[in-house]
């Protein structure tokens, strides 16, 4: 369980006013300090991460966050923390003192979350602390029909019922790489250049968990560097049922394989997992369109090392500047911009989110869609450019009709 990286463990976020107790309630539920309680309103200033096994549920990482009614300038950034965390989750917490009438921000994310606005159709539980008190009428009428969960961290009381609760709820899971794909006694062959780009002595994210999305599955995992593809090819004596090339190898790996051998990239077996492969390809004909000196923001997840070569900030900006408009203009950032800055762009292209989870991705994704700018990534623009789509969708017949749709 501790082994397990925090894109893949299933994000709780508990959320609520301040002084409402969600510090208590975190301490209560791992049975030791994990989260600073004191009885100053705002005692918790950033969000504080901790992991945590939900029986049934598997590893998840829980996070307290700062209170939705912080002010000040401060207290406004640390509402924006808070709701952030509370955006990506892919299950929250509202936990809110029973005695005490609603606050305005208070309401309004009541009204957000559980009242069939935008933002209610993630799983949300409903927590009332101080249980010990009378419940404030106005609170009484939240709970009707949807049940409140009663605590008093102090003495733990309903925690087990809080634990319950968190298994009993279904989150939307995120697919592993191969899900649908592969079944047992299948063999993947995957392929992976080791060039100056890969990171010493180690296999990448993506590769790994294909690997083990493999095994887990009862199928077989024979990996390649794209120079011994076409022989090892030759070689076999089972034909794969699946070819994952690094985006970067496409065109080559392509040109050594059968024209029908299925084959597809890591990067877009990512795309799926983590993201939504419609939404890329709607994102990708936007770019076939692009206007004049378009605005293209390339968008990434995490600080990794860059090369000379790097993807995100040499090859994509080279290979769109060759072959979609040699007068576009790019901008490079790990974290979506706000809305104003956001509303400057034509285009975003996205790297594979390895290092996000599912529910992270999805709250960029809202965001972008609401701000009206088309995104798609990596490896389908890679696939695109290199002429390898629709080949490369081949073993997703939904992107597959989507994209006959789009490019008919
Ligand atoms: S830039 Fe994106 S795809 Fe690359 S390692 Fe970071 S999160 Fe993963």
């Amino acid at each position: 369980m501790t082994q397990t990286p925090l894109s893949e463990r299933l994000r709780v976020v508990f959320a609520g006013p301040r002084n409402a107790g969600k510090s208590s309630l975190m301490n209560a539920l791992f049975g030791r300090e994990v989260a600073l309680v004191s009885d100053i309103p705002g005692t918790t200033t950033d969000p504080v991460t901790r992991s945590f096994e939900i029986p049934g549920l598997g590893p998840a990482a829980i996070t307290d966050t700062p209170g939705i009614d912080d002010e000040g300038v401060l207290g406004d950034q640390r509402v924006r923390l808070a709701m952030n965390r509370a955006e990506s989750a892919d299950l929250r917490v509202f936990v809110t003192p029973s005695h005490l009438a609603p606050g305005e921000a208070e309401q309004t994310l009541f009204e957000a979350w559980f009242a069939g606005k935008s933002g209610s159709e993630k799983p949300t539980i409903l927590v009332f602390t101080h249980s010990d008190r009378d419940v404030h009428p106005d609170k009484a009428s939240w709970s009707e029909g949807r049940g409140a969960i009663r605590t008093e961290a102090p003495d733990g009381r309903g925690i087990d019922s809080l634990v319950a609760a968190l298994s009993a709820a279904r989150p939307e899971r995120e697919p592993t790489p191969l899900e649908g794909l592969v079944k047992e006694g299948d063999l993947v062959l995957l392929v992976t250049p080791i060039d100056l780009a890969a990171p010493a002595g180690r296999l990448i994210t993506p590769q790994v968990q294909t690997i083990r999305d493999a095994l887990d599955r009862d199928a077989s995992a024979l990996m390649v560097k794209e120079r011994e593809l076409y022989s090892t090819y030759r070689m076999l004596g089972k034909r794969p049922k699946l070819v994952v090339t690094d985006s970067q190898a496409f065109s080559k790996a392509a040109a050594d394989i059968p024209e029908d051998q299925m084959l597809t990239s890591f990067s877009i077996l990512f795309a799926r997992k983590k993201g939504d492969l419609a939404k890329f390809l709607a994102g990708l004909a936007a770019a076939a369109k692009a206007p004049r000196s378009p605005k293209v923001l390339i968008l990434e997840s995490c600080a990794h090392h860059r090369q000379a070569d790097d993807i995100g900030t040499v090859k994509i900006p080279r290979l769109f500047r060759q072959l979609v408009r040699d007068d576009a203009e790019f901008s490079f950032e790990r974290g979506l911009p706000n809305e104003a800055e956001l509303g400057r762009y034509d285009l975003v292209i996205h790297c594979g989110a390895c290092s996000i989870t599912r529910g992270a991705m999805a709250a960029r994704l809202e965001r972008l869609e609401s701000s009206g700018v088309p995104v798609t990534n990596y490896g389908l623009f890679l696939a695109w450019v290199n002429g390898l789509l629709p080949r490369a969708l081949e073993p997703f017949p939904d992107a597959m009709e989507a994209w006959t749709a789009l490019f008919a």
